[in-house]
């Protein structure tokens, strides 16, 4: 799961089939995981090949609770028994995952049914099948308000229950470790022409041949001297789109239907790159609309096409990118320059640290690491190409604009807010990032103080600093444009937020930032976008879509 997740586009190879195990299945399916993980990954250390413990044993827990509760809400939507519901929720797993979840209903659902018969709640399910685990001097994490009885009273009546009915040790003993396969680049290609591409497309820009009027290549003809180039990003999970859909939590509208991009979604570690701000280039599927700077390059000028890259893993800030950024694919004398964005905009000050503070990325160390990362950019980048530093997100947004609303999971019967799931994370010690996803007001001021702290880093960096192959250009992180534009568009703020893990920016945050950022662009920076190709529409009309991505 967080293997370094470098997203390799132009195309995405999800076919090749993962080796999910048992356990990853009920581990993954809701994972609310979310993703910044930023406590594995601190420094230049390189990623871990395992997951601590103590994270796996959270996220066992999330899974667990997640499930027993969609199971609940179906039983209780339907009107129908524990054991059909268990079915029902099996019957809109896509096929090929369906055997695992026959299997898990197999071994766990009795025991589920016959506890959720006695009213108790999704948390005394999951702590009485010891998939949550209350650690030596830590408190017991529960995502319901506990029942009346007190959690521990419940828990303990529960695991009597557990203990008369059959005996499931058998099934508690796993411990394989899940993998699963990066993106690939499926086109392993070259950025510079070829002889002009009379051949064959050897840059993947969907141009090639000879125009038989005047023998001359296309690629000549229309890309030769056309100010192309390709854009990269360096990012973190909101720049490699991190989503969970809200739809697997909702039974209210459950089908066949919610689950289909299961299989996808899992394979790309729930990342959406292809819908996303800066590299989208699909439709997107998954609510909102795509707009990226890569399909407006790309409509600027066509001989951009499939140039794009997104280095961007969950968990990536600024210390840890110094290792991804070495997947860079750019050929610094023969290729076309790239204009590259660096935003982390978070794990710098995200954390599931206890002295979550303590664990921050100080003022000195962001410079030091970035300062490392356009040194290298430097050696790899052709000459002509533009860096833009992003800055860091205000995160007092995710609180002020969430703590009482409902999650997806508590909307059927109003009773998990978002200020109960970060509680929740917080207990587990998967929180994200600790000092914004809570309620102590001090620690999420304290937060926003250090990423304005580490956003002037940047700044003063891209003030001061020159390099020879690039120029550099700063930016605030667009939110709070964002949130005008959309309030303008008759939008609510919280719809700019991920509704299932409650931190990461929506579709919706996605596309408009990308509006935003283009904007900027034309009118301060308008050399980083290149010229206008005017043969765009020769170019369409002859190659059309230019062979999709
Ligand atoms: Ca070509």
């Amino acid at each position: 799961m967080l293997t370094a997740a470098t997203l390799l586009i132009p195309r995405m190879r999800v076919s090749r089939q993962t080796s999910l195990n048992l356990f990853c299945l009920l581990w993954l399916l809701l994972l609310l995981k979310a993703a910044s993980s930023s406590p594995l990954l601190r420094g230049n250390d390189p990623p871990p090949s395992s997951l601590p413990s103590g994270l796996y044993k959270g996220h066992t827990c999330i899974g667990c609770v997640l499930v027993v509760s969609v199971i609940e809400q179906l039983a209780q939507w339907h009107n129908s028994t524990v054991k059909a519901a268990t079915e029902r929720l099996c019957s809109y797993i896509p096929e090929k995952l369906q055997g695992f979840c026959y299997i898990l209903a197999e071994l766990y659902g009795p025991h589920i049914a016959e506890l959720i018969d006695r009213e108790m709640n999704a948390d005394v399910v999951c702590h009485s099948l010891k998939l949550c685990k209350q650690d030596p001097g830590q408190p017991l994490c529960h995502l319901y308000s506990p029942p009346k009885v007190g959690l521990s009273t419940a828990i303990r009546k529960a695991r009597r229950i557990v203990k008369t009915s059959k005996d499931l040790k058998n099934f508690m003993g796993f411990s394989s470790v899940c993998a699963f396969p990066l993106l690939a680049n499926l086109c392993e290609k070259i950025k510079y022409p070829d002889n002009w591409d009379e051949e064959r497309d050897s840059n993947c820009n969907g141009i090639w041949g000879v125009d038989p009027k005047d023998g001359i290549p296309y690629e000549e003809k229309f890309c030769k001297g056309a100010d192309s180039q390709g854009v990269v990003l360096l990012g973190d999970s909101a720049g490699a789109h991190f989503h969970i859909p809200p739809e697997w939590m909702t039974v209210s509208q459950m089908s066949v239907k919610s689950f289909a991009n299961l299989p996808v979604a899992f394979t790309n570690e729930l990342d959406w790159p292809q819908f996303s701000e800066i590299t989208g280039f699909l439709n997107s599927t998954i609510g909102g609309w795509t707009d990226s700077l890569y399909l407006r390059l790309r409509n600027r000028n066509r001989c951009n096409h499939r140039d794009l890259q997104n280095i961007s893993k969950n968990g990536g800030s600024s210390g840890n990118l110094l290792h991804l950024i070495k997947s860079l694919a750019r050929n610094q004398l023969l290729d076309n320059p790239a204009t590259v964005i660096y935003a982390t905009i978070g794990n710098d000050v995200c954390n599931g640290n206890n002295d979550t503070l303590a664990s921050m990325t100080t003022p000195k160390e962001m410079l030091s690491n970035v300062m490392q990362a356009l040194r290298y950019l430097d050696t790899r980048l052709p000459n002509g190409s533009h860096v833009i530093l992003t800055g860091l997100v205000d995160g007092r947004f995710l609180w002020d604009n969430l703590h009482d609303r409902y999650h997806p999971l508590g909307q059927l019967n109003r009773d998990i807010t978002y200020s109960q799931l970060y509680s929740f994370l917080d207990c587990l010690q998967v929180s994200p990032c600790r000092g914004w996803m809570t309620p102590n007001e001090t620690l999420r001021n304290l937060t926003s103080e250090r990423a304005l702290q580490l956003s002037n880093v940047l700044k003063e960096i891209a003030r001061s600093e020159k390099f020879a192959n690039f120029d550099i250009f700063y930016m605030d992180f667009p939110l709070r444009q964002t949130a005008e534009k959309w309030h303008r568009m008759g939008g609510e703020p919280w719809q700019l937020i991920e509704p299932v893990d409650g931190f990461h920016p929506s579709q919706i945050a996605a596309a408009l930032g990308t509006s935003i950022t283009w904007q900027k662009a034309l009118q301060e920076w308008p050399q980083v976008l290149g010229k206008e190709n005017p043969f765009n529409d020769q170019i369409e009309a002859i190659f059309k879509d230019q062979g999709g991505h």
